[in-house]
């Protein structure tokens, strides 16, 4: 997808701070961090939304989900507890249309989210 931003990123075509890769999937930090660590994790393929991703049924949520987790030790989070949220549709506010988990920590987080 030329004009998606997280593609873009994903093809190195836009600056991030990246994180950790694998063959299929990238994390990078937030430009806008909520918490002292906030990462996103995305597939390096284009999906909207996890409606499209999980509807591919390659093990590609899989993968995210090792992914975040792998995210939450290299960034010390792992112990003292992470959030992993995907923003899905309007009302859960995602404002980019590639499919993408937020893994939020090192602070103590309150429920439920605004
Ligand atoms: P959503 O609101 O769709 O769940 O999350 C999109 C996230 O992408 C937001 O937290 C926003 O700060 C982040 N974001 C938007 N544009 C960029 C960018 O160009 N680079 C990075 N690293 N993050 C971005
Ligand atoms: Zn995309």
């Amino acid at each position: 997808m030329p004009d998606c931003l997280f593609c873009r990123i994903a093809a190195g075509q836009l600056p991030a701070t990246r994180v950790l890769e694998t063959e299929r999937t990238l994390a990078f930090r937030d430009i806008n961090p909520q918490a002292p660590i906030h990462v996103l994790v995305i597939p390096k393929d284009h999906y909207r939304d996890l409606a499209g991703l999980v509807a591919a049924g390659d093990g590609l949520l899989s993968e995210l989900g090792r992914q975040a987790h792998e995210v939450a030790v290299c960034e010390g989070i792992a112990d003292t507890g992470y959030r992993v949220v995907f923003n899905t549709g309007s009302h859960a506010g995602q404002t980019v249309a590639h499919v993408h988990a937020h893994v939020l920590g090192g602070r103590p987080m309150t429920w439920p989210p605004g």
